[in-house]
């Protein structure tokens, strides 16, 4: 309110008093492409449709790995090759690895807590046959240890569409529970990050060698894999792979209950509690059997190992890939202990096949042999690997079921569409969380974890402590809730608003469009947009640009109704920064109601108010029934009349 202006002169000027106009709007501004995105789209190797390049390419290599792991010593010792195949159109000269165990190195850099193991042991190190050593300076063959990776400076550099073979040997103490995703508890051992691992090289970056500090997941590369794992006799493996030699390390009764849960939907006991150790479950060999495994076209290898596990098997059907008339089926495996009982792991084998079989549906058929879950060290909580998921900690129907679905999502994404999950976190974790919500709706009727997603991140978004979804996971601030507020509830709630704005079917295609363009490839986040911008029928920049970039939050108001005989005029205020259309529904007395949309070209022009004159009478006004937005305060989204 302004006060009157008095006049010296006696006369009193009246000056009109006026609503304040709300406060100028921030617009959103075009959607910015990283300066390497661009250039990649000026080589063809990536386009503004969303689709690949005309000249998309990405390396490829084959692992040949064999470990042995002393349970009693807590030990992984390790040695193997890996043929790295250069597909790219450069000539490189330095070939980076990473070693992820050196996050557990007494100097490492951490942005977490975790157990200090002394990190990997590198035993010896050769390319195409030729020893190399550690060298400190940047001219000559030679390699280097920085963070957790290992630079390799290469002999003689591999050409355009060479190859190059590097030998190694290594070893590590296995990290006790509370390490991140991994570990040992004494019983359960599930080791991932185990073997020295290519970094990507790829069209945009080129190396991609951001360090393994514990926040930020990771980036990884599709390879072959052909890995024997040798572990006591009684000892059971489940692991990333098919089994090649099951003849060789299980008894005849297990691999006849295995034969048999390969033909059935019933959960078979391939391992009961009065068939585990030596010569019941396993073969026999004191000097300890070796498990064969291979894996074609997948992004890491990882296993867990116990000999307390009893092991359920059964199958999920995952529909018809190879198109001949008849469902397909993949294989389905937990392992756990009796003591996991408790913890609803009988169901787990029931969880498996239920979440497989919906995102079967949902999404595209799984294309892997198996599924399988392990009860592994607290810390794993619920990580994904390909194939198998290690969970952890204290679970119940609910929980076990939600973490279950929330894991094998994760074979569709990361694990086939193969996004950089440090730098673009959301790009696997958000759209998992949203992917879960739906099979846990289908598990659970009336369960609705999209509401839930959507308050944890408005509760947040509340605190103004919310930080952006387009920053590296490890720039987060620390002990703070604000990377897994943006990776998961933020970007599932923004999947549920896309949804809603453009529609379920043209959500969908976009959804799977986006599954068929880059499974088995790399996208980058413009990769996505322009997809859903087709599926859409519309370039949605503002959108991206408010829900990606932006902390704005959403909030949409009811202004002001009123009544002028036949007719009413309702004005609605953008209040909120998020310009987003207003879905409004208008009841009438007695039934009936209409909607309208307001569009957001009205709030891309800079208005924060907005007035529609309607026919009268009107009972109600609301914006948003639905809840299809996260509108950050709804109590001003409904007015009723008298
Ligand atoms: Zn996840």
């Amino acid at each position: 309110m302004r006060p009157m202006l008095v006049l010296a002169l006696g006369a009193t000027l009246t000056i009109p008093v006026v609503a304040q106009p709300p406060p100028p709007r921030p617009r959103p501004y075009p959607v910015f492409e990283s300066s390497s995105f661009q250039r990649a789209v000026e080589r063809g190797t990536r386009t503004r449709t969303g689709r690949p390049g005309p000249r998309y390419w990405q390396q490829h290599a084959e692992y040949r790995l064999t470990a042995i792991l002393d349970p009693a010593a807590k030990r992984l010792s390790g040695e193997g090759t890996v043929r790295y195949h250069n597909r790219s159109p450069d000539t490189l000269r330095t070939v980076i690895f990473h070693l992820h165990q050196d996050l557990f190195a007494p100097n490492a850099i951490r942005n977490t807590p975790t157990p200090v193991t002394g990190g990997m042991e590198l035993g010896s190190l050769t390319v195409n046959g030729h020893e190399l050593r550690a060298v400190q300076s940047d001219t000559g063959a030679g390699f280097e240890r920085y963070g957790t990776g290992l630079y390799v400076r290469l002999p003689a550099p591999v050409v355009p569409g060479g190859s190059v073979e590097f030998g190694f040997s290594w070893g590590f103490t296995v990290p006790p529970d509370g390490a991140p995703r991994e570990g040992t508890d004494g019983e359960v051992f599930f080791i991932a990050y185990w073997y020295p691992q290519l970094a990507v090289y790829d069209d945009i970056s080129g190396w991609q060698d951001d360090p393994y500090q514990g926040t930020a997941e990771f980036y990884m590369g599709y390879a072959d894999y052909d890995v024997a794992l040798t572990v006591p006799e009684g000892w059971l493996i489940g692991a990333t792979g098919t089994l090649q030699n099951p003849e060789q390390v299980l008894s005849p009764p297990a691999r006849e209950r295995l034969r048999r849960a390969a033909d059935t939907r019933d959960v078979v006991h391939v391992v009961g509690e009065a068939d585990r150790g030596p010569g019941r479950a396993t073969a026999r060999d004191s000097a300890g059997l070796t498990w064969r495994y291979r894996a074609t076209a997948v992004r890491d290898f990882a296993f867990g190992v116990s000999d307390q596990y009893l092991w359920d098997a059964t199958t999920a059907t995952v529909g018809d890939q190879n198109s001949d008339g008849k469902a397909d089926r993949t294989l389905i495996h937990t392992f756990y202990r009796p003591s996991r009982r408790a913890w609803a792991w009988e169901q787990s084998a029931r969880y498996a096949q239920h979440s497989i079989e919906f995102l079967s549906t949902y999404l595209w058929p799984y294309p892997y042999p198996h599924a399988t879950a392990v009860d592994g060290v607290v810390s794993c909580s619920g990580m994904e690997y390909p194939m198998i998921t290690c969970i952890g900690g204290s679970r119940d129907t609910l929980s076990l079921y939600s973490v279950t679905v929330h894991e094998l999502a994760h074979m569709w994404f990361p694990m086939q569409v193969g996004s950089d999950e440090k730098r673009y976190s959301w790009m696997d974790e958000g759209v998992t969380r949203y992917n879960q919500a739906l099979g846990m709706r289908e598990f659970f009727p009336n369960y609705d974890r999209e509401a839930i997603t959507r308050e944890s991140y408005l509760e947040f978004a509340r605190t103004g402590d919310e930080v952006e979804l387009m920053r590296h996971g490890d720039q987060y601030p620390y002990d703070s809730r604000a990377f897994g507020v943006a990776s998961y509830d933020k970007m599932a709630t923004n999947m549920v608003t896309l949804r809603g704005m453009i529609g379920q079917q043209r959500f969908m295609a976009g959804l799977r469009e986006y599954g068929r363009r880059w499974a088995g490839k790399h996208p980058a986040p413009w990769d996505l947009f322009h997809t859903f911008n087709e599926a859409a029928g519309q370039d949605l920049w503002w959108f991206w640009r408010t829900w990606w970039w932006e902390t704005w939050t959403l909030d949409q108001a009811v202004a002001e109704v009123t009544v002028r005989g036949d007719s009413t005029t309702i004005v609605i205020e953008d209040r909120g920064l998020a310009p987003m259309p207003v879905r409004l529904a208008v009841r009438r007395p007695g039934g009936g109601t209409q909607r309208y949309e307001i569009p957001v070209e009205v709030w891309l022009s800079g208005a924060r108010r907005y007035e529609l004159t309607i026919p009268s009478p009107v009972a109600s006004v609301e914006i948003d029934p639905e809840h299809l937005f996260p509108d950050i305060d709804r109590r001003n989204n409904l007015w009723r009349g008298i």
